[in-house]
């Protein structure tokens, strides 16, 4: 049985010791999400912590509160809640899950969700798990902070390529209204996130000497170094320009990451690259999703891209 969101308030209002996390590799979304609920469950007179399996990358430190965001320790501790955002399985959390001992609260839009926690509310119509927690803080008549307003705007627009991609809805627009209302500000959020230091922009043109295309142009790859990321706080942002090439269906960026794990972004403009990634043991939406795969990265790219092809090609003959 789903739960409703009325009941996931209520979930929330019945607990009193609440820990938040989010995925690996956090973007916008999970940062703002956590820190919105982080900003009204403290208010509420709640003791709430916030914990996160990686590094908050230097391009959020604009995010009210972003330094609270704690690391998991290998000491359990216990809550009444732990509340998992903007995460479609279990194993997305890292650490996390062996540190704290507490029941599952899961708040989620990928289509890919499993299900994995003991109470839930996914709902894949949502652009991003921001427009969840909005939703939720309506519903509990949460007082509207400019620090909620600025987290939760960054979490929406960052998920929807501010306000440029396919899950962009009408609701999605009129909630960036109401956030600029409640004092988020639209241009320094996107200033801030568009500021790049130096050396990302030169090692963008270096990841983009490896661009190839496949199958009639049609798939576009770039493939990150670990040498690169070495010297790198964050790709985000890498995986647009293969994407805007014209006639490009799906873009696929692999990360060589140190420890021979490759990391996959997928794109697309209209094929469901979510059942692609889930595949590979990932997860995502039908035009944004992800997978790591550990291997060669010459063996992994043949059966990535073999995948795609198939993908695409059995796209084409329900055309
Ligand atoms: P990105 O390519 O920006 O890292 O991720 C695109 C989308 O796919 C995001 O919604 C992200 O949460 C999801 N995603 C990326 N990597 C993984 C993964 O390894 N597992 C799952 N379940 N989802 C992923
Ligand atoms: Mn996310
Ligand atoms: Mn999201």
């Amino acid at each position: 049985m789903d739960f409703s969101l009325k009941q996931i308030a209520e979930l929330l209002q019945n607990s009193s010791t609440i820990i938040i996390t989010a995925h690996v590799h956090p973007d916008g979304d999970c940062l703002g999400s956590m820190l919105a609920l982080n900003e009204y469950l403290s208010s509420r007179g709640k003791s709430v912590k916030m914990v996160l399996d990686d590094e908050v990358p230097a391009l959020y430190n604009f995010l009210p509160g972003y330094e609270t965001i704690g690391k998991p320790t290998t000491k359990i501790i216990s809550a009444d809640l732990l509340v998992v955002l903007d995460a479609s399985d279990i194993e997305r959390i890292g650490k996390v899950k062996e540190h704290v001992n507490a029941p599952i609260l899961n708040i989620d839009h990928h289509i890919s969700n499993t299900k994995f926690a003991d109470y839930w509310y996914i709902n894949s119509q949502s652009a991003a798990t921001g427009e969840i927690i909005l939703e939720l803080l309506y519903l509990l008549n949460a007082k509207m902070t400019p620090t909620i307003a600025t987290c939760l705007y960054t979490a929406i627009a960052t998920d929807c390529g501010f306000f440029r991609y396919a899950n962009t809805s009408v609701q999605t627009l009129r909630y960036a209204a109401d956030l600029m209302e409640f004092g988020a500000n639209p241009n320094s959020i996107s200033e801030y996130m568009e500021t790049k230091p130096l050396e990302s922009i030169l090692t963008l043109a270096k990841v983009l000497e490896t661009l190839e295309l496949h199958h009639h142009g049609k798939i576009a790859t770039i493939t990150v170094s670990p040498d690169t990321l070495d010297t790198l706080d964050s790709t985000e942002g890498f995986i647009n320009y293969p994407r805007i090439i014209e006639g490009v269906e799906i873009a696929i960026m692999f990360k060589i990451m140190n420890e021979g794990t490759i990391r996959i972004s997928f794109r697309s403009k209209t094929v469901d690259v979510s059942k692609l990634a889930f595949s590979f043991g990932g997860g995502g939406h039908i035009r944004a999703a992800g997978c790591a795969i550990i291997g060669k990265i010459e063996d992994v790219q043949k059966k990535v891209l073999s995948s795609a092809i198939k993908q695409l090609q059995l796209a084409e003959t329900l055309l």
